[in-house]
């Protein structure tokens, strides 16, 4: 995810790119620049680091003259951060620039054919691929927007595009497909950018583009095109917001944004890996001779994501038959693992920072185990110090409490479970199948839950719900695992003392604990057994809780039997189910904490990035 903005009309470009992207930087800040079109020709600028270098480099933009430029605010995903690999990119012929927002899926076999034509590169970034695709097909057809055309149709993946092209002075062209773009109308001036606070200061004329949309303009009008290349009408809409709501995309919280991305965070994960119905894994040097070797796998990460290697170990024994064992960070260092050349280590980490999981991975690169990252920053220090790293690709998290960075790490396990079970052929083939339909189909499935009425439906819970002081979570098998995921959310951001148990392990002790309208949350979305979870759920309600069950939209009637109030879910393959049972559980987090008056993105005495002991 990054942040791209363009500007035609009468003012200095540079600036107020500069200041467009400022607004933008929470998508991404790894790397920064600009590229300035003007009788000279293209005037780029980019540099590693934050935006304050790249302002500091053009002095504040002045250095570059020009009424006319694109923009970029950069989170890698294709290569590290670096100065070459920082947007705008400028095809091999010099005469198309283009700034990027998104994933080019199938940049490699583009690349190769753009290579055996005489096309030259010089970053590792897809988004080179487009600006010489663009080239290639401009040579050929003589015509930006057939050219342009011509080209996405042999992209797959995600784009926002910002394009210059020097035969086309006072002129840029946009295009978009599953990343935001929107256009502004000023006066005399034009705008792009991926989301409204960029250019908020300078118009509140916008329109959302489309998937498919593209726009051609100048400073003084724009023409709009539609996915079938037909002329279309685009009515601006007036933006009331203010900046500070603006910033969060018009979402009061940063979570709740962050919530509503993980359909797409899902897609840009999972779809890259998935190439002619088989997961490919290019990022992964593990050889198939050392899989078939492994005797075990350690799953090693702190809060959120040990709660998904905790999911981890049903999922990837059920698919790899390996024994898999989820231990915290801060433990295992000082534990004395044991060890060797046949135990995989899989670390996760969603800054790639936290102290406690570089520790261990260092540990368990000492004692000679194969380590393999899940991180979702690229070139972070524990994506650089494990053998191998899939990265999650969420985009920056901003909330402190994780939702996207869970949700992307828990589809890597999904892609790690076929990857190694139909290497070592303990997976059908008809099960790799449905799991891998499933898995594609989860960020569909997601959109869908994440309507109005469902979060109302959750905010009305948590209003009836938000002064109880202490919660039990139970659930079985992967619903155990969901379970300390919802009752981490509620501790950190709710402030509100709650338990997750093993429903069936509850007898054995906490039990105690339940008395008249305790509140119990029951997470039954394994099927086989849902009736196992339902008389956990009679034996506390024989002992007066007030129980909020959840289960999947089939068995709603039944649920409704035995609970007080309950939470639905689509129903998907069992093993996936947790990826969409825990999307109810942050909303109910989060409107709990709104309803106990915290401060959602910023609990108290929390950190994002922990990278201390
Ligand atoms: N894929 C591009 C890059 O790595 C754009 C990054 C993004 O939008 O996340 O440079």
């Amino acid at each position: 995810m990054c942040g791209i903005v363009g500007y035609i009309g009468k003012r200095q470009a540079a600036p107020i790119l500069l200041d467009g992207l400022a607004k933008l930087e929470y998508r991404g800040y790894d790397s920064a620049g600009i590229c300035v079109f003007s009788e000279d020709g293209f005037s780029v600028a980019k540099t590693k680091g934050r935006l304050s270098a790249l302002s500091e480099l053009t002095n504040g933009g002045a250095e570059l003259c020009g009424c006319l430029g694109i923009g970029h605010t950069r989170w890698a995903t294709h290569g590290a951060p670096s100065d070459k690999n920082s947007h705008p990119h400028v095809s091999s012929n010099g005469k198309i620039c283009v700034v990027h927002n998104g994933i080019i899926e199938n940049y490699l076999v583009l690349k190769e054919y753009l290579q055996s034509v005489g096309k030259a590169f010089e970053s590792d970034t897809d988004t080179e691929v487009i600006a010489n695709l663009f080239e290639y097909y401009y040579e050929l057809e003589g015509d930006l927007i057939r050219a342009v055309k011509r080209a996405i149709e042999k992209m797959t993946g995600s784009y926002a595009l910002g394009i210059l092209c020097m035969d086309c002075p006072g002129r840029m062209l946009a295009v978009k497909k599953n990343s935001p773009l929107i256009f502004g109308f000023g006066e005399g001036e034009n705008f792009i950018a991926s989301d409204v606070p960029a250019i908020l200061k300078y118009t509140r004329k916008v329109v959302y583009l489309n998937d498919g949309d593209m726009v051609d303009f100048n400073a003084d009008g724009a023409v709009f095109y539609n996915a079938l290349g037909e002329r279309i009408e685009k009515v601006p809409e007036h933006i009331a917001w203010e900046m500070s709501a603006a910033e969060k995309g018009g979402y009061p919280h940063f979570m709740m944004k962050e919530i509503h991305e993980q359909p797409k965070a899902l897609r840009d994960t999972v779809s890259p890996r998935i190439k002619n119905g088989r997961v490919v894994l290019d990022d992964l040097q593990l050889s198939a001779e050392y899989l078939r070797g492994v005797r075990r796998i350690y799953i090693v990460a702190c809060g959120s994501a040990y709660y998904v290697g905790c999911l981890g170990k049903y999922i990837l024994e059920k698919t790899c038959r390996i024994p898999v064992e989820p231990i915290l960070a801060s433990e295992f260092r000082y534990a004395q693992p044991v060890l060797g050349d046949d135990t995989l280590v899989i670390i996760i980490s969603q800054s790639g920072e936290t102290a406690d999981t570089l520790a261990a991975l260092r540990e368990a690169n000492t004692l000679g185990a194969r380590t393999l990252a899940i991180v979702n920053v690229v070139g972070s220090a524990i994506s650089k110090a494990a053998h191998d790293v899939i990265y999650t690709w969420a985009g920056p998290e901003i909330a402190v409490a994780t939702t996207k960075a869970y949700s992307t790490q828990l589809s890597v396990i999904y892609l790690l479970a076929l990857y190694i079970g139909d290497l070592l052929g303990t997976l059908s083939q008809e099960e790799y199948q449905t799991i891998l339909k499933a898995l594609t189909e989860l960020p569909e499935k997601m959109t869908a839950m994440l309507t109005e009425n469902y979060l109302e439906h959750i905010e009305t819970l948590a209003g009836e719900l938000y002064e109880h002081h202490d919660v039990f979570f139970i659930g079985r098998n992967l619903d155990s695992a969901t379970c300390l995921e919802g009752s981490l959310k509620l501790k950190e951001i709710a402030y509100v003392h709650s338990e997750a148990y093993a429903a069936g392990e509850l007898k054995h002790g906490p039990i105690s604990l339940i008395e008249d309208n305790t509140l119990v949350i029951a997470v039954a979305g394994v099927p086989e057994l849902f009736d196992k979870t339902m008389s956990n759920v009679k034996e506390v309600k024989a002992r007066g809780a007030n129980v909020l069950g959840l289960t999947t939209e089939d068995l709603e009637a039944d649920i409704r039997k035995t609970v007080d109030r309950c939470l639905l879910v689509p129903k998907t393959h069992p093993l996936l189910q947790p990826s969409l049972n825990v999307v109810p559980l942050q909303i109910f987090s989060y409107y709990m904490a709104l309803a106990r008056g915290c401060d959602v993105d910023k609990p108290r005495n929390l950190a994002k990035s922990v990278t201390v002991e």
